[in-house]
């Protein structure tokens, strides 16, 4: 007998709002990625699947314009792939330069503290972009650093840094490098390969607008040559790469590692075969032209930038909120009228930005138009 009841008819299948997703992620989700999260389940070690996990594998070496065997999506949301690079390239005692210039900096640190190695901490304002001299100058300070981490696209402010001169401060230091492009990933160039990028971690739910909960994944060889020449076990047994391999490259030999999250595999491909018939070139074009017309309609309202525009990212526009708005208050005008969500700011930034996000399918003329509506019509006074 249960000893709990529900009253089953009180609660119904949820319905979601319909609304426009302009905030940090999730982005919308085109209809078409949606239908194909609906196919059949099947199992995930049947040879279909399989063979779709290999597409998906190829897929994602055009999205991060790299040749790197070991790419793939970890079961899990950016966090997950962000921790994955951690625990498997930083063994206790390893020194690890960390940029820090926005929230995802500061977790990073984190991710160095809690795999029992070392961070130096590089630190920039928020809102600016990493300074490569700071770096260079650590490194002088710590040779024996093993890695250089840094957010390319920092979510939490809107600025982007050179992740080329990073990558190759890192290299000339004999130091590995890890990049979070969760953010940049189909928005802004990620070129993994040219940037000689040695591991970087990104999301499903950003510029490739899948739902959230997946997080691609690249490796290249001295990364993987680090992996495996660990001294001590990754303490994490869920992302251990040794482990996980054994499920996304088991050529012919694939053994159970966990479940694959196979319906949202199913939109990530689909995400991304829309991402090549669209070309790479093509989407970063798009994601700019969208930036180009958001911020004429809001010069036209008065509202600033917090980036200075060499380093403005143009699928995260970080705006000052006009003086005398009420921050909270409008948002939620935003969301119930317009049914328009945008982000608010966060740390040092809460309460005097918004984040308007134009990312993937909401890089788009229409989002842009019903954004400046909305703004307009909520700040009038
Ligand atoms: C969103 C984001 C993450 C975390 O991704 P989740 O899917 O929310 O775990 C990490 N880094 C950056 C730069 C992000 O924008």
């Amino acid at each position: 007998m249960p000893t709990i009841s529900i009253a089953a008819p009180a609660i119904q299948p949820f319905q979601p709002p319909r609304r426009t997703l302009m905030g940090p992620g999730p982005s919308d989700v085109p209809q078409r990625i949606l239908d194909a999260m609906a196919r059949p389940t099947i199992g995930h070690l049947d040879p279909a699947f399989v063979g779709m996990m290999e597409e998906l594998k190829a897929l994602l070496r055009y999205a991060f314009q790299t040749g790197n065997a070991l790419t793939f999506p970890v079961s899990g949301p950016g966090s997950v792939g962000m921790e994955t690079c951690f625990v498997n390239l930083v063994e206790p005692g390893d020194k690890v330069i960390v940029c820090s210039n926005g929230v995802f900096g500061g977790r990073m640190l984190e991710n160095v503290r809690r795999a029992g190695g070392r961070p130096v901490a590089v630190e920039d304002a928020w809102g600016e972009p990493v300074d490569p001299g700071k770096v260079e100058d650590a490194f002088r300070a710590h040779p024996d650093a093993k890695a250089l981490a840094f957010v390319h696209a920092e979510t939490s402010t809107g600025a982007q840094s050179d992740a080329k001169a990073l990558a190759a401060i890192a290299r000339r230091h004999g130091a590995l490098s890890i990049m979070d492009c969760v953010t940049s990933l189909g928005g802004t160039p990620v070129l993994v390969d040219a940037w000689g990028i040695d591991a970087a971690y990104s999301g499903s739910q950003k510029c490739l607008s899948c739902t959230p909960g997946l997080s691609p994944v690249s490796f290249n060889d001295r990364a993987v040559e680090r992996v495996r020449a660990r001294k001590t076990p990754v303490q994490s047994w869920f992302m251990d790469l040794n482990l996980v391999l054994g499920y996304w490259s088991g050529e012919g030999r694939r053994t159970y590692h966990h479940t694959a999250p196979i319906n949202p595999l199913y939109g990530l491909h689909e995400a991304l075969v829309m991402l090549a018939e669209e070309g790479i070139e093509h989407a970063w074009a798009r994601h700019r032209a969208s930036h180009e017309a958001l911020k004429a309609g809001l010069e036209r309202l008065g509202i600033g930038f917090v980036v200075a525009e060499a380093a403005r990212l143009p699928q995260l526009n970080a705006i000052r909120i006009p003086e005398g708005a009420d921050d909270a208050a409008l948002r939620t005008r935003l969301l119930q009228e317009f049914n328009l969500e945008i982000g608010a700011g966060l740390g040092v930034l809460a309460g005097r930005i918004w984040r308007i996000g134009l990312m993937g399918h909401s890089a788009r003329p229409q989002n842009v138009d019903h954004c400046l509506r909305a703004l307009e019509a909520v700040l009038r006074p």
